[in-house]
């Protein structure tokens, strides 16, 4: 029997990239090789030379085929001398891995997103025209009135399962429509490969359900929270030791770090990050216990047992999971070194 491998790989649109993918059908015994796309249609190359390489990288059962059916994560390379496209950021994940593996930094990302009516572009649970009752009942709400597409939440939440992602949970957010996700903890280069297939997952399930996922960092201006992705980062050493845990905290603090992280955390950071709605402002950087109004959260239990992880509240939804790892990995592995 022939089967189906899809093919994903990350475009390059400016300024948040994209995931792609297209199917190739392999003969029974066949793996999937090198392949190749057009990355004049994607922003990765000129119409006159538009050859990009897909080089498969890892792949997954398909649970949406099923069957020996698979997605494959790709990474993409220039044809001439198979240099890593500008758009392949998987490799700086790789890349930091490489230097700081030895010191087994791991990741948990809470992914959130928001549903929204693909016509009308306004979020589920918003009435036609208008706004819900203020923040407050949403967060991990249940009932008919708080909440909006936890069928489709399931359904991700089982293709996930069966893909073989790390996903950690799930819950309702703030904003009515807006939901999240985690996946980890996982290393550098993992965490990336599973928020990226997690998402392409939760996109198909849109086209299904006919809802369009958006992760826009701020898709409500006003007195709605914007969507994130925290990112929950541990070493070995921070898993031991409380000292540790504050040399992270402050290394991220480091003249010329909070704007470097920033730069790489996802379009829109300063209308998400105003200082309101659960976030510290882009501009200032602080940390502290419990704080969810700083720019990285100790956790409570953590400052408790006097070990554990770290929380970066800032990147956004709409980051690219291996960029926000690759940073993290190089600065505070650099400063536990
Ligand atoms: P919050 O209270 O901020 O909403 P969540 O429960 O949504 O936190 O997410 C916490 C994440 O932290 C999970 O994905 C979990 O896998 C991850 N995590 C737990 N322990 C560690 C650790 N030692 N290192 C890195 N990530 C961790
Ligand atoms: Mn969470
Ligand atoms: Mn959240
Ligand atoms: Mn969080």
């Amino acid at each position: 029997m022939v089967y189906r491998a899809e093919y994903l790989w990350i475009d390059g649109t400016e300024p948040t990239a994209e995931i792609r993918s297209k199917t190739k059908i392999l003969a029974d015994g066949d793996e999937p090789g090198i392949w190749g796309f057009d990355g004049s249609s994607t922003n990765q190359a000129a119409g006159d030379d538009s050859d990009i390489v897909l080089k498969p990288v890892k792949s997954f059962p398909d649970p949406l085929r099923g069957g020996d059916n698979i997605l494959v994560m790709c990474e993409t390379f220039l044809p001439g001398d198979m240099s890593p496209h500008p758009s392949n950021n998987r490799i700086k994940a790789r890349e930091a891995f490489d230097a700081y593996g030895s010191q087994e930094p791991w990741f948990g990302l809470e992914q959130e997103y928001t549903l929204l009516d693909p016509v009308t572009a306004w979020p589920a649970g918003f009435p036609a025209n208008g706004f819900p009752r203020p923040q407050g009942p949403y967060y991990c709400g249940v009932g008919a009135v708080k909440i909006r597409g936890r069928e489709l939440v399931e359904e991700h939440t089982t293709l996930c399962i069966e893909a073989g992602l790390a996903i950690a949970g799930t819950n309702a957010e703030v904003m009515p429509g807006q939901w999240e996700f985690q996946i980890g903890p996982v290393d550098t280069v993992t965490v990336g490969d599973h928020i990226w297939v997690a998402r392409y997952l939760l996109y198909r399930l849109g086209e299904k359900h006919g809802v369009e996922i958006s992760l826009d960092a701020k898709p409500m201006p006003g007195d709605w929270n914007g969507a994130g992705m925290h990112t929950n980062f541990s070493t070995k050493a921070m898993r031991e030791t409380y000292e540790s845990i504050e040399l992270a905290a402050k290394s991220l603090g480091e003249p010329g770090k909070p704007e470097e992280h920033l730069a790489g955390y996802g379009q829109g950071i300063e209308q998400r990050l105003t200082g309101a709605h659960e976030t510290q402002r882009y501009d200032q950087f602080s940390y502290g216990v419990s704080d969810r109004g700083a720019s990285i959260r100790i956790p409570w239990q953590v400052a408790k047992e006097g070990k554990g992880y770290i929380e970066d509240r800032r990147p956004n939804a709409n980051a690219d999971p291996y960029m926000v790892a690759a940073l993290m990995t190089n600065t505070v592995c650099a400063a536990l070194a």
